[in-house]
C-alpha cells in the first residue's frame, strides 16, 4: 500500500479529508448495517435535533504504525463502551461497542494510506460521533440518528520538543453537579469555549477546573484528566463523578502500578494540596501526557519542582512506557492493542 505524499513531521492538529468514512443510520428503532462512503459532507434538516438542542456525543482515538510495521489502534473497546454511556445519558440509542470496534477497524483499513509511518511522530486521529438528525422543534430526543467515523492524520504533539504548560484556575465551571461532565458530549465543549478563549487571552495554555459547587477540589481541564506525582513518587489522580473517565489516564494508572511498581491513589484531590506535589501532567489521547510546569490561581503561582523545561522523571517514565506500548516497543497488556493490518 502506497502512502499519500504528506509531510508527516509538519502536520498540525487539523482536519484533512481522507478517502473513506463509516456511516450507519438509526431509524424505526434499529441501526442499519452501515457502510464506508466517500462523501465527507452531511446534509440535514435545518431543524435537526443536533442543530437545535445539541444532541450529540463523540469519541477520539488514534491509529499508530508500530515498530514492526503493523497498523494498530489502542483500546478501541474502551471508546465504544464510553460512547454507549454517553449516548444513554443523552437519550440516544447505543451503537453497540462490538460494532463500534469493527467500524473503527474498517475506517482505518480503508484509509491506511493516511496512517503516518513509524518514527514520524504523527498518528491517525479517529473521530467517531453520533447525533440526532431528524427535525425536532418541541424539546424531545430525535428518533433518527447518524453514527459516523472519520479520520484525519495529525502531527506530533510535542513538535520542537516538550514544553511544560502554564495553566490557570478557571472562574467557570466545566460541569454541573449530577450533570454531563462524565460523558463525552459536544455540549460540554460548547460551553468550555469561552473559558478556554478567556484563558488564552490571559496568556495561559489551559484551565484547571475545580469541582462545581464547592470549588475546593481539582477536577480536570477542558479535554484532559490530571495526574499528579507526590514528592515520594506516589501517583495521585482526582476522583469525581463529574470527570470524564479518560482512557489514557486509566491506562497510565495501570502502567504506574503494573509496569513501574508505583503506588497509585485515585481519590479526591484538594486544590490546597497541589502546591505540595512534585509533578503534574494532563492526560488524554492527543498528547498521552502534557507536563504542567506552573499553575496560577488568581495571581498566586504554584511552580512545580519539575520546572518549565522538561517532564518530571515519573511523568516521563509513564509517558515513555505507554507510548512504547502503543508503538509496539513494549509488551502490551492482554487486549489493549487491536491489530488492523
Ligand atoms: C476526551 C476527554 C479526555 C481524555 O480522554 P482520553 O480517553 O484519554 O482521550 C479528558 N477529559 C475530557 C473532558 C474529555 O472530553
Amino acid at each position: 500500500m502506497e502512502k499519500k505524499s504528506i509531510d508527516w513531521a509538519n502536520l498540525g492538529f487539523a482536519y484533512m479529508e481522507t478517502d473513506k468514512r463509516y456511516v450507519s443510520y438509526y431509524k424505526d428503532g434499529a441501526w442499519d448495517e452501515g457502510a464506508l462512503i466517500s462523501d465527507p459532507s452531511v446534509t440535514m434538516s435545518e431543524c435537526a435535533c443536533v442543530l437545535q438542542y445539541a444532541q450529540t456525543c463523540f469519541e477520539g482515538l488514534k491509529a499508530y504504525t508500530t515498530e514492526d510495521g503493523h497498523i494498530v489502534t489502542f483500546r478501541p473497546d474502551m471508546n465504544g463502551e464510553r460512547m454507549e454511556a454517553s449516548a444513554a445519558r443523552l437519550e440516544m440509542p447505543a451503537f453497540p461497542k462490538e460494532r463500534f470496534v469493527e467500524a473503527v477497524a474498517r475506517v482505518v483499513k480503508a484509509n491506511a494510506a493516511y496512517v503516518p509511518p513509524y518514527g514520524s511522530g504523527a498518528t491517525l486521529y479517529i473521530r467517531p460521533f453520533m447525533y440526532g438528525k431528524n427535525a425536532v422543534i418541541g424539546v424531545k430526543p430525535a428518533d433518527e440518528f447518524e453514527f459516523r467515523i472519520f479520520c484525519t492524520p495529525v502531527g506530533p504533539y510535542f513538535k520542537g520538543g516538550i514544553k511544560p504548560l502554564t495553566i490557570c484556575v478557571s472562574d467557570f465551571d466545566r460541569a454541573a453537579p449530577h450533570g454531563t461532565g462524565h460523558i463525552k458530549a459536544g455540549l460540554n465543549y460548547a460551553m468550555s469555549l469561552h473559558a478556554i478563549v478567556t484563558a488564552h487571552k490571559a496568556g495561559f495554555d489551559e484551565n484547571m477546573d475545580l469541582a462545581p459547587g464547592t470549588r475546593t477540589k481539582v477536577e480536570e481541564t477542558g479535554g484532559a484528566n490530571f495526574l499528579f506525582v507526590t514528592k515520594d513518587n506516589t501517583v495521585v489522580t482526582p476522583k469525581s463523578d463529574s470527570i470524564l473517565p479518560s482512557i489514557t489516564r486509566r491506562s497510565l494508572v495501570h502502567v504506574a502500578k503494573e509496569y513501574l511498581g508505583l503506588k497509585v491513589e485515585e481519590r479526591e484531590v484538594y486544590f490546597d494540596e497541589v502546591k505540595d506535589f512534585a509533578e503534574c501532567g494532563l492526560c488524554g489521547t492527543a498528547a498521552v501526557i502534557s507536563p504542567v510546569g506552573k499553575i496560577v490561581d488568581h495571581g498566586k503561582e504554584i511552580c512545580l519542582p519539575s520546572g518549565m523545561s522538561e517532564m518530571g522523571p515519573v511523568t516521563k517514565k509513564l509517558y515513555e512506557t505507554l507510548t512504547g506500548i502503543q508503538m509496539g516497543r513494549i509488551q502490551a497488556p492482554e487486549g489493549w492493542i487491536q491489530v488492523i493490518e
